[in-house]
Formats: structure tokens, sequence, C-alpha cells
């Protein structure tokens, strides 16, 4: 069916509309208020006078649409889709895994809050996202002096309550004391109060109800309250004075200012509470094929799609016009249940403001540009240096790990352009190969990889951690599933084989050899090249999350019957030791010259049980 025709029955009802190639991927997904007359403005001649919309047109086939219950719904949906098929006519804002936020939980007896990655519909209410962990790290240290709420999980919590005395942060000040009952339920629930209107930047709400409750207390003659509240004020006033004033309205405003360079795009967002500035977020974005105005349409709803609407402030300014921007304005004003105002200043006291959101965006730009530079330079030596076919866009490095030959495990990191790719990374607990022997083990890792090359395609590179013998496996691995992958191994290079003056001996810094399939002699990559040190931070990070899954593990399993499948150690050797310590807690807590005194127990299998139990990676 042509376009034409799709558009003639569609409904004139709020939803998402979603442009399809021939192949039914998505191209494009848009939000309405009216579907019908949305979807229609594209079909005029030139389509809405977006630059982009005529090359839309021509790859679309199809579109789809969802009716949703309000235009907020259509903004929520259209968030959900766009994070799902990641449209290339449309931008996506952030990987919300990326992000920190707070989460506090007012339906605990002891309220607390807890670092996060994401946002749920649990009943539990969110701040933030903060962008650094530094940032986040700041504003709890702040909330921690003026409210100090527990900072402890419920179980320790709970145990802190049977020895009967609370734990240090009590003694630093840093937590009033609940598991103590040092502090009565009402007062809690006032710096829990006390807490929620300062994350969201009220301060000037949060000094009146203090100055009240602290008047309150004095004229009751409790006069121990009434300080404690004189000081919370006190910490209060000297961190907003911190803060910078950027407006004399007390006005709560977030101030979104864009900066572009191609298809490479950084969005600057200003929080202005009570006319001071609070906080600053920073967004990078790739690929952005769309013009500005459309661009920051989708970056203010995807913004506000995820945020709680005591969070959406009453003005929005935007550096760019946002394309429709009565409709974002709308939708706002929905979510929030009041009014939200969008603006697009273009002079005056607001203007600078956009202005200022701009340089911002601007600066974090030129960083994450050059950084984009770097990586490219170190792909590029990559390719070049080590003869590869393909440019190495994608890159999945291969580790085993084992301990002492138990307990075999296989960990895959993945690098796109550069950056790790942590939600492709994969854990393999080895079924079929023996512990000791890592070949085989690595071997079983790559045929599993490859057995699921339907629905995750192989990488332009594949790395192991090893040498000669690691390539040789995945070289044969790849031609038995008729792959020619580019691959490689990298490995350290022994002390007793270097002979160049440079190489520190005793754990300093080492060469690295690079085996690539093919060549007898190995390539060395100059030390301090961004190639090298790119590769470096792959093998790495393998190595990293292979330990960290065989340390995982280690602590899970029924640890008395491991005893028995460490090297050496048979069923009578773990009689023995339980027999002699008396139980497998003493065991793992026994010297190494304790447990080489137990008759029948060599030096070389105490050493085995006193890695095991005690060797941190
Ligand atoms: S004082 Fe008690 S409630 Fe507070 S952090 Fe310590 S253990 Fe938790």
């Amino acid at each position: 069916m042509a376009l034409s025709d799709v558009m003639k029955n569609l409904p004139t009802e709020p939803g998402v509309y979603l442009f399809k190639d021939s192949s039914q991927k998505v191209l494009y997904v848009g939000k309405a208020s009216n579907l019908r007359t949305r979807v229609r403005s594209y079909m005029v001649p030139g389509g809405d006078g977006r630059i982009q919309i005529p090359a839309l047109i021509d790859r679309s086939e199809d579109i789809d649409v969802v009716i949703t219950k309000s235009p907020k719904d259509a903004l929520l949906l259209e968030n959900e889709l766009i994070k799902k098929y990641k449209p290339p006519f449309n931008v996506r804002l952030r990987d919300d895994k990326q992000y920190l936020s707070l989460r506090l939980d007012p339906r605990e007896q002891w309220p607390r809050l807890t670092k996060v990655r994401s946002f749920s519909k649990d009943g539990a209410q969110y701040f933030g996202p903060y962008t650094s962990s530094q940032s986040m790290r700041e504003a709890l240290s702040t909330l921690r002096k003026i409210f100090p709420l527990r900072s402890c999980s419920d179980p320790v919590l709970r145990d802190y309550q049977r020895r009967g005395r609370p734990c240090i942060e009590y003694e630093m000040k840093r937590c009033v004391g609940p598991c103590c009952d040092l502090v009565s339920k009402e007062r809690y629930d006032q710096l829990v109060a006390g807490t929620k209107l300062f994350l969201r930047g009220n301060s000037q709400e949060l000094i009146k109800r203090l100055t009240d409750r602290m008047q309150s207390a004095s004229s009751d003659r409790r006069y121990e309250e009434a300080a404690q509240v004189r000081d919370q004020i006190g910490a209060i006033e000297t961190t907003v004075q911190r803060q910078q004033i950027v407006s004399e309205k007390f006005i709560n405003r977030d101030i979104f200012g864009l900066s572009r360079v191609g298809e490479e795009a950084s969005l600057q967002v200003l929080q202005v509470r009570d006319g001071r500035m609070v906080g600053a977020e920073e967004y990078g974005v790739s690929g952005v094929k769309i013009d500005n105005g459309s661009a920051m349409a989708s970056f203010i709803g995807q913004y506000y799609a995820g945020k709680e609407p005591a969070s959406i402030p009453e003005e929005v300014l935007s550096s760019n016009e946002p394309f429709e921007s009565e409709d974002i304005s709308g939708l706002l004003t929905e979510k929030a249940a009041r009014r939200v105002r969008v603006r697009y200043p273009k002079r005056g006291k607001l203007k600078e403001l956009t202005d200022l959101s701009v340089r911002n965006a601007s600066l974090a730009l030129g960083v994450r540009l050059e950084k984009r530079q770097s990586i490219d330079d170190a792909l590029n030596e990559i390719q070049k240096k080590l003869g590869l076919k393909n440019y190495p866009h994608t890159i999945e490095c291969y580790d085993i790990s084992t301990l002492n030959g138990s307990l075999p495990v296989g960990s895959k990191v993945v690098f796109k352009e550069g950056n790790p790719l942590k939600s492709e990374y994969r854990r393999y607990k080895i079924r079929d190969a023996k512990g000791g022997d890592d070949l085989a083990c690595l071997r079983e890792v790559l045929e599993r990889r490859i057995l699921r090359i339907e629905s995750d395609p192989m990488p332009d590179l594949l790395m192991v951690d090893g040498g000669r013998g690691q390539v040789a496996v995945s070289s044969s691995v790849l031609a038995d599933a008729l792959l020619t992958q580019d691959h490689i191994g990298i490995a350290k290079e022994q002390d007793s084989e270097s002979r160049s003056p440079r190489v520190k001996r005793g754990g300093g810094l080492k060469k690295e050899k690079i085996f690539v399939p093919g060549r007898s002699n190995p390539i060395f990559l100059f030390p301090s090249s961004r190639g090298l040190l790119l590769l470096q931070r792959v093998r790495d990070e393998a190595h990293r999350f292979a330990i960290e899954y065989q340390r995982d593990l280690r602590s899970k399993i029924n640890l008395v019957s491991i005893l028995e499948e460490l090297p050496g150690i048979g069923p009578v050797k773990r009689k023995k030791l339980i027999g002699s310590f008396g139980s497998l807690k003493q065991v793992r807590q026994a010297s190494l010259s304790n447990l080489a005194s137990v008759s029948g127990i060599s030096e070389v299998d105490a050493k085995v049980v006193y890695e095991f139990f005690n060797r941190s990676d």
C-alpha cells in the first residue's frame, strides 16, 4: 500500500507513529496529539519544512500508528520506542544505565538514599540523574551533614539493632541512629521531607519550613531541637550561597543549550531553582541526522519522560526553537498538572541564560570530539600496524580465568568505537573443558560464542588474551566455522624474553607482544602509542571481568565439595583438613604453615588450599 493510502485511514486521536522502510525497519518514531493531522503534514511537498523529511519520506514504505489515552502517554511511549528501535532519524538522549540517580523509598520505616542506575515505577522517588559519580558524591556529602538519614542497608541496621549500639556514622553525626531508637519517627520523617525538598532545589520553601519549626521548638522550650534546626538552616544557606545566582526572579527553570558539529551534538541542561543554579547535566549524542529544532524537541521530550512531575520546572528555556514547542508545553503541562512554559528567548536576560547553556555544551562537545579523534587515531593505528582487513569498529576480547585449575570461567568484553559496551559483555562457565587446560577452555568459549552468530554478529576484530597458542585456537575455531575474521592475541613479554633496557623488571612496565595469524614473530607497538593503550585497556577489561565472575562463583559454591576438586586434594585430604581444623571456616582462616602441618597434607597441597581461600584475584 502506498503511503498516501495509509494516510486516509489514520485516526485523529493522540498517539505515536512509526515510519518504516521496505524491510519493516523502523526509521523514525514521532508523537502527536492528533495523529492524522501530524502525519499528513509530512506529505505536503517538501514535508513540514524540516530538512530531513524528504529523505525520510523517500526511504519510508509504511507507517504504523499506536493510539494512546493521552498526549502524555504518547510522550512516554515515544521515548520507549526510540530506546527500543534506535531509529536512524531520531536522536537518543541517553542510555539510562549510564546515569546515576538517588532513590528514596518513603514506604520504608526508616527511608534512606541509595544510588541507582535506572528508574522504575516502584512507588519510590528518584532524584537526578547525576552525570558523574563525583557530582552525586558531593550532593550526598552535603545532604548527610544537613539531613543525617541512615546510610546502612536493612541487614546492617538490624545487626546494629541487635547489638544495641549505633555505628560510627552516628558518632560522626552523619546518621541520627534510628537503629537504636536514638531519633523519634516524627523527627526522622521531618529529615526525609527536608531531604526531598533539598534535592528538588526548593531551598526557599525548605528554609521557611525549618524556620517555622525552629520557632515552635524554641517557644515550646525544646532548645536542643531548636539549635539543631538552626544549624540545619545555616548549612543550607551556606550551600545555597555557593550556588550562582542567575536570576532575580524565584522561578524554577531548566535551560537547554545545544551545540553541534555535523552529526555530533552536546546538550546542556542548567537547572535553576529559586533563581539559583543548582545543577548542570550534559548529554552527548552521536548520529544526529535531523535539524536542531527537531533535535531539541526530541531531547526535551525524552529528558522529561522519565522524570517525576514534581521535578518539572515552571519554565523550560531553549537555545533553539523546538519543533512544535506548543505541543511540548502542552505535554509537560499535562504531566506536571500545572502550567509549564517552553520558551525560546531571542534577546535580553533569558537569552543570556540560554547562551550560557550553549557555551557549556560547546565546551563539553569540544572535549568529546578531541577524545573521539584520539580513539580514531588509535583504531587507525591498530588496523594499519596489524594489517587488519577491517577498521575495528567493534572489538571483542576473550579471557579465561581459573584458580589453580578449579572453577574455570571465560569472559567476553565488547568495545565499540573504542568504548566499552557493557550490555554486550558475557560470562561463560566452562562446561566441558578441563580446568587446567586454558586452550581447551578458550576453544569451548569461542565455539559457544560462534553458535550465537545469528543473533549476535561477529565483531570486526576478535582478540584473545594470550600468545601463539591462543591465536592458533581462535584461528582453528574460526576456520571450522568458515569465518575469516581478523583476530589477534596480546600477551605481556616475559622477563626472560626481554633484552630491551627500557623494560623495567619486577612488575614494572613490560612490553606487549601482539600475535597476528600467519606471522611467525609478534608485533611490538610503541609502548605509549594510542593503539597499544587501547588494546591493553580492552584486554585488561576482559581480565577484570573474568576474575570478577570467578570470584563471584567462588563465593557462591559449596566450598566443602570444591575442596575435593582442587588439584591434588581428594576426599581423603578434605576429610583430614576438616577433621584437623574442625570446620571449613577454620580451614579457610588457617595460615599456610598451619595447613602444611596437617599430617598427609604436603606443602604444595597447603599452598593450593591457602591460595584458593586467600587470593583476592
Ligand atoms: S547509626 Fe545505625 S542506622 Fe545509622 S547508619 Fe549506623 S547502623 Fe545504620
